[in-house]
């Protein structure tokens, strides 16, 4: 078990994103969660510091809690890599998905309980009686129940969820609800993924958000985003001054890595650039936004294609990652000569989370349209993210995507995600209508400034933590679905 050390960061920071009514209510809520927690620690555990929406989520929200005087903490669990195959397993059936073709069953579980046996004599030494722990996702869900019993409130928060699940997402449910059950409170993105079997009263809804001062999302000046994309071997051409950004901390970061691209040339720096960010993992359909771009994205538009998604060597929890990479690559390779010199593959580096973050935001500040033609997914924070800089999204109709986009207003969500060529022409359509293109891009970022953004977020664990620790609520968000239903 690792704790990751996260400096705090001062909420007075969204002073100048939020409106002064907003900002207000957040620094209330500021002031309550301080005199609440006092003397208390909320830890999250989970089970990688690198890649991925939960890491992305986290960072922020415990930096602004720690920012606001609550003693915010985060725990990573070591794991095998026979426990991460199981894992990742879980993940793909709790999406309903076959995964790795592997089953869950008592083989499977041993693997689980032994790796989380070791974990746990790390974290009972560290959570104390009065604390709030809330542990995220399935892998370390096995540690709820000991939590538990030593004292502590205990919420799970799940961020992976499908709308409509099928026997193989009920049978991970199976699989995952003796370890869950013992939870005083269930998080699900959204309500549609609230598990059966589960206390109603107990199941809340929280919907993940963005940091918009992050280096992920902070604003960017046209040249600074073209030179980043330089210097970082995205954009064709060199910079010829250093690349300077703010750290998350606040301190200069300098671009130095490249990004290791599989490429005919490098991105032309005057075409319209259409861009997927994500890890590479088959729900993230890869091989789809190829072929979709590949065979329905007319040459005449002129544009090029870039997925981009983490070196693979450097997410711990993903296994996949390399198998779905060497796809992609073997995909590309076999494309008429004219389709493939539209497509780049971008491993983006990983060593520093800051410049990844900004070799991300720059990707997305130079991308005329932002796809996210994923097969299924929990939220998809990419999504936001894009939407806040003002971009068009072209994105499957699937879990947390809906709740984001608002089909025709901030982008176009396609209803079958498997419909290669209808990705392809809602990509071209936008390519022709610019304008179009831009007043959508205007309104994701307004819908993303009332819905999206860590403040909110913060906000709505403070009103569960006001519930479940048996102080009133001052009327945040996250009431339990029992509750809002009048059960
Ligand atoms: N991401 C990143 N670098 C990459 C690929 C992805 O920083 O090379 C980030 C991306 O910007 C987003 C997160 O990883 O913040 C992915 O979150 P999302 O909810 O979209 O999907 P998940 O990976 O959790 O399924």
């Amino acid at each position: 078990m690792q704790e990751i050390e996260i400096p705090s960061m001062n909420p007075e920071r969204f002073r100048s994103v939020l409106s002064p009514q907003r900002f207000e209510e957040f620094e209330r809520g500021a002031r309550e969660a301080h005199e609440l927690l006092e003397g208390h620690v909320v830890w999250n555990i989970n089970s990688t510091a690198r890649g991925g929406g939960v890491v992305e989520l986290l960072r922020p929200l415990i930096a602004y809690a720690r920012g606001a005087g609550v003693d915010a903490r985060w725990l990573v669990i070591d794991g095998t890599p026979e426990f991460f195959t199981v894992t990742k397993r879980i993940h793909n059936h709790l999406h309903g998905a076959p995964g790795d073709g592997g089953v869950l069953d008592d083989v499977a579980r041993a693997v689980y309980e032994r790796t989380l046996a070791d974990d746990l004599a790390d974290v009972e030494g560290r959570v104390h009686e009065g604390d709030v722990v809330i542990v995220h996702d399935p892998q370390p869900a096995g540690l709820i129940g000991p939590l538990k019993a030593a004292g502590a409130t205990v919420i799970w928060r799940c961020h992976v969820g499908i709308e409509h699940p099928n026997d193989v997402a009920r049978a991970a449910w199976a699989f995952l609800r003796p370890y869950i059950l013992p939870a005083d409170a269930y998080v699900f993105s959204r309500e549609a993924f609230a598990w059966d079997g589960l206390d109603r009263d107990r199941i809340a809804v929280i919907q993940p958000s963005i940091d918009p001062l992050a280096p992920k999302n902070q604003d960017l000046a046209p040249d600074v985003v073209v030179a980043v994309l330089r210097t970082s071997g995205v954009l064709a051409g060199e910079s010829s001054t250093p690349v300077l950004f703010r750290r998350q901390d606040g301190t200069p970061g300098r671009v130095e890595r490249r990004a290791q691209m599989v490429e005919d040339a490098p991105v032309p720096g005057n075409v319209p650039l259409v861009l997927q960010v994500s890890r590479w993992d088959a729900l993230k359909d890869p091989l789809g936004v190829i072929r979709g771009f590949a065979e329905h994205v007319p040459a005449d538009t002129r544009a090029h294609l870039v997925y981009a998604g983490p070196n693979v060597g450097a997410v711990a929890d993903d296994p996949e990652g390399l198998r779905l990479l060497h796809e992609s690559i073997a995909l590309r390779a076999q494309l008429p000569p004219e389709q493939r010199a539209r497509i780049h593959l971008a491993s983006l580096p990983m060593e520093d989370a800051d410049e990844n973050a900004i070799i991300v935001n720059a990707l997305q500040r130079h991308a005329g349209i932002v796809a996210q033609k994923s097969l299924a997914e929990g939220f998809g924070l990419t999504v936001s993210e894009a939407m806040w800089k003002g971009r068009p999204v072209v994105a499957s109709r699937v879990g947390g995507i809906e709740e984001q986009l608002v089909h025709r207003e901030t982008g176009i969500l396609l209803d079958d995600p498997h419909d290669l060529a209808a990705f392809g022409a809602a990509i071209a359509g936008l390519l022709t209508d610019p304008q179009e293109a831009a007043r959508m891009g205007a309104r994701a970022r307004e819908r993303v400034r009332d819905r999206f953004l860590s403040v909110r977020n913060l906000l709505d664990y403070l009103g569960l933590i006001e519930r479940l620790t048996g102080r009133p609520p001052a009327g945040h968000g996250a009431s339990p679905i029992g509750a809002r239903a009048g059960a």
